[in-house]
């Protein structure tokens, strides 16, 4: 997406009109919306058989026909009532997910600019109709098919349509296709066609990959196919010892189907998807849009984080604080874009010969300008000026207004544009063309200090412009952005129009200060305890980005020294061996953030990186987290990013970057606790017979037990929230195995407490003369709620009540497996009296204990 051909102009015409809301909103309901179906609705009973075709839900088809056909009705009501429960709940689950996912896309769907009733306002995509007027600017995307009515050096990236990657001029009459991109210039267009007769039908297809499987998801599935096959064996050895001792094939085989059903976390696949889809609702609340779902995987291990400066460490809001002329500095006194403030001169207000040249130059920052200052709106309670277009530009704007300089309007009617070289971040300058009353044409240039300070494009001797850089190297000291000013005077216009950047009259230079976020010290402190390292990667001056990073401590307490400052040139010159061990980066382009970024991922870095701009696409997927600004970024930008920020903060990736974790421990404590119990169900059938308990349990008791834990409980736990010191800690490798660092260990452990003192109950409930079997049963579910309490960051609180809330609702549903008749036919169990009831509860804190010593002897 870098602008290919040198920087282009053409000349204005008027302005089209627009439609009214009213005509908008009536041809809304002709046209319909502007969208393609996606045709990714997906019928309930696809659904279903989708669920009935997991291969284990085979399986207990087949027990069902299989208890059916022996005549065991009780285990056959009981399978049956498995697949039931768990088609809905998987069908609920995926239900959810989806219904997450599409809202997520909802709020990140593109916006289009379109003028209505004389102004210019965003709209969402969906909403433009045929005859809206588009107004299109760098970085954004083009909503529908139209025509071209104006251009100004307008150059479209049709890539998403052609394939082609060098982008295109456009000339007014020219046909736009939905879904290309401005990557430079500006452009007015009227919509011809929208929704599915438009060319983004063509690409509706390329847009969507909702349905990607997560990395996660993957290794899951990997993990979820040895756990069937080691389960399954052991299951047929369980069916084997049982045969040889006797007990009737068809109970046996139906016993080995329920427990391998039962010892399969078949229900992970939801589980996972369902924590990653709620992970990602509670990161919109905080202000963080995932757009893509696994990327809320990909947060928990992010281990750098790129940021740009101005306005996502900065507060975005400039203001001009001092004018320099080769005559002397002058002051700017005044807050926000509020066109009030006075000129001071050592202390005193400027007089007007001092004034002169300050007003010549503002009056050309005015002119070579593309945003508008707004006065504040009478309903709005803050009463403040605000801004379209870029804060730098709106800061001018204001800067020109409190030195008595002519209004916006004024200045369009006595001097109006006629061309122009457009601002993009190589060039780092901009030019307007403007024909003065006396029929001359005004050239004003302003731009970055060393793309404009040069002898080419300044006719002063070398004395003059090496005052002028030590002035500018001085304000930039101070963390000001400083932009060097200059203009001229011409009989024609000059062909190309780049050829206007030359022999002017330097003006002046501008500083503007850009504060820091109050809180974005504390916010890269939260960084690096969380073992992210940030980087600051900026088109600033090194001197800007060195004054800034230091005053927002970007190195952390006592590393100020270090503070070394690499520039873009010395990365694309090859000077900088190792990238990675740069923490400021100053005057970068593009392509030398995309370096950055394929540097810290050769280091085998998780990155997260921000942008904005036009050409920050490419980095911004080639990051692991590409993070775009929601207010201030382009829609390029956020189309291209993972992550968006409503809020435009970079506290906000913290609290991405916790939740991310949040879901990951969640997913993995959920995995700890199904499968140990999976893996106890296999024990106590295993070890049951050779212990004196012949049959340990009934197949539908196995499968009652697995609704209970995998069901309920499981499923709270994907809510649980985020452990204390979850951000005190670094990142996890991202290629640490999901059930690395402990979590082995832990479960094997816990599924041999759960087994050893469930059947110490139920042996204990032999030697009384009790229903050991129901005891065992009882001991068996109760040992496993023990180890959901257990396995919790904090055992008490008000956090995902959840949980014990369906922990109690096992106990009850357990407790009336055994108390209520027709439960108790099917499930073959006896009512327990006290004594019973007592050795099975004792197994609750057990197993809770167990898993909480377990938690400080493993961590993880
Ligand atoms: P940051 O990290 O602060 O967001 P950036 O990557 O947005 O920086 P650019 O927008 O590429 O930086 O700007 C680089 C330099 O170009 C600025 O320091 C400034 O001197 C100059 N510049 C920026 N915008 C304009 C403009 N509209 N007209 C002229 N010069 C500009």
């Amino acid at each position: 997406m870098t602008p290919a051909s040198p920087a282009r102009e053409s000349v204005q015409a008027p302005e089209p009109a627009g439609l009214t809301e009213t005509e908008a909103a009536g041809r809304l309901v002709a046209s319909g919306p502007n969208e393609v179906a996606t045709g990714r609705h997906v019928r309930l009973h696809t659904r279903v058989l989708g669920q009935l075709r997991d291969p284990l839900i085979l399986v207990l088809l087949g027990a069902v026909a299989l208890t059916l056909a022996i005549g065991d009705h009780p285990d056959a009501v009981v399978i049956g009532l498995v697949v039931v429960v768990n088609t809905t709940v998987g069908v609920a689950q995926e239900v959810r997910a989806d219904n997450a996912v599409a809202a997520l896309s909802a709020m990140s769907a593109p916006h289009a600019r379109v003028r209505r009733g004389g102004t210019v306002r965003a709209v969402r995509a969906v909403e433009v109709v045929p005859g809206d007027v588009l107004v299109l600017g760098e970085g954004d995307i083009v909503a529908a098919d139209a025509e071209l009515a104006e251009a100004s050096a307008l150059l479209l990236d049709e890539s998403t349509l052609t394939g082609e990657s060098v982008p295109v001029d456009k000339d007014a009459g020219a046909v736009l296709a939905a879904g290309t991109v401005v990557v430079r210039g500006r452009g007015v267009a009227t919509v011809t066609a929208t929704g599915a007769s438009s060319a983004l039908g063509r690409i509706a297809a390329l847009l969507d990959d909702r349905h990607e499987r997560t990395p996660l998801q993957r290794r899951l599935a990997g993990l979820g196919r040895t756990l069937a096959a080691v389960t399954l064996a052991l299951c047929l050895l369980v069916l084997g010892l049982g045969l040889l001792r006797g007990v009737p094939p068809g109970t046996m085989a139906v016993t080995a189907i329920s427990l391998a059903v039962a010892a399969v976390p078949e229900s992970l696949p939801a589980v996972v998807t369902l924590a990653l889809a709620l992970g990602a609702r509670r990161m919109a609340a905080r202000h963080a849009l995932v757009r893509r779902l696994p990327a809320v995987e990909t947060l928990g291990s992010v281990s750098v984080l790129a940021t740009d400066k101005t306005g996502t460490l900065t507060q975005g809001r400039m203001r001009v604080d001092s004018v320099w002329t080769p005559r002397g500095s002058t002051e700017l006194t005044g807050v926000g874009y509020e066109p009030v403030g006075e000129a001071r001169v050592g202390g005193r207000a400027a007089g007007e010969s001092e004034l002169a040249p300050v007003r010549e130059l503002l009056t050309a920052t005015a002119l070579c300008n593309d945003a508008t200052l707004r006065p504040p709106d009478p309903t709005s309670p803050d009463g403040r000026w605000t801004a379209l277009g870029d804060p730098m530009e709106a800061a001018l704007l204001a800067a020109a207004a409190k030195t008595g300089c002519p209004g916006q309007g004024e200045l369009g009617t006595g001097c109006p544009r006629i061309g122009e070289v457009p601002f993009d971040s190589l060039r780092k300058r901009m030019t307007t063309l403007h024909r003065t009353a006396g029929g001359q044409i005004l050239v004003c240039l302003k731009g970055a200090p060393e793309a404009v300070l040069v002898p080419g494009v300044i006719d002063a001797g070398p004395d003059t412009i090496a005052r002028a850089r030590d002035e500018a190297a001085r304000y930039a000291a101070r963390g000001r952005r400083v932009l060097a000013v200059a203009s001229g005077r011409r009989d024609d216009v000059p062909d190309p129009l780049t050829a206007a950047e030359s022999g002017l009259t330097l003006l002046g230079l501008v500083a503007l200060s850009d504060p820091p976020k109050p809180h974005a010290g504390r916010t890269l402190a939260d960084c690096r305890a969380a073992g992210i390292t940030p980087v600051l990667v900026t088109g600033d001056h090194p001197a800007t980005a060195r004054a800034i990073a230091e005053r927002v401590g970007l190195l952390g307490e006592g590393h100020q020294a270090e503070a070394d400052v690499v520039t873009g040139a010395d990365v694309a010159a090859g000077r900088v061996a190792d990238l990675t061990s740069v923490r400021i980066f100053a005057r970068t382009d593009p392509q030398q953030k995309l370096d950055i970024v394929e540097a810290w991922r050769a280091a085998g870095a998780v990155t997260a990186m921000t942008g904005d701009g036009v050409n920050d696409g490419p980095a911004l997927r080639r990051a692991d987290i590409g993070v775009a600004m929601g207010a201030r970024g382009t829609e390029v930008a956020r189309q291209a990013a993972d992550l968006v920020l409503t809020d435009d903060d970079l506290s906000t990736v913290v609290a991405a970057v916790e939740e991310g974790r949040r879901v990951y421990d969640n997913v993995r404590r959920f995995l700890v606790y199904g499968m140990a119990g999976g893996a106890a169900e296999i024990l106590v059938m295993l070890a049951g017979p050779v212990l004196g308990l012949p049959l340990p349990l009934r197949a539908g008791q196995i499968l009652w037990i697995n609704l209970l834990t995998h069901g309920l409980t499981g499923v709270a736990m994907g809510a649980e929230p985020t452990a204390p010191g979850t951000m005190r800690r670094p990142p996890r490798p991202p290629d640490q195995h999901i059930l690395g660092d402990g979590a082995w260990q832990r479960l094997l452990l816990l599924s041999a407490v759960v087994t050893v003192t469930s059947l110490g109950a139920g042996l204990t409930a032999q030697g009384l003369g009790l229903a050991w079997q129901s005891v065992l049963f009882l001991a068996l579910l109760a040992a496993q709620l023990g180890v959901v309490l257990g396995l919790r960051d904090r055992l008490f609180t008000w956090q995902n009540l959840l949980l014990p809330l369906a922990v109690l609702a096992s106990a009850v549903l357990a407790a009336a497996a055994l108390y209520v008749p027709f439960l108790r036919t099917v499930l073959d169990t006896s009512a327990l009296g006290w004594t019973g009831l007592a050795l099975a509860a004792a197994c609750v804190p057990v197993s809770l204990l167990a898993a909480r010593l377990l938690r400080r002897a493993f961590q993880g």
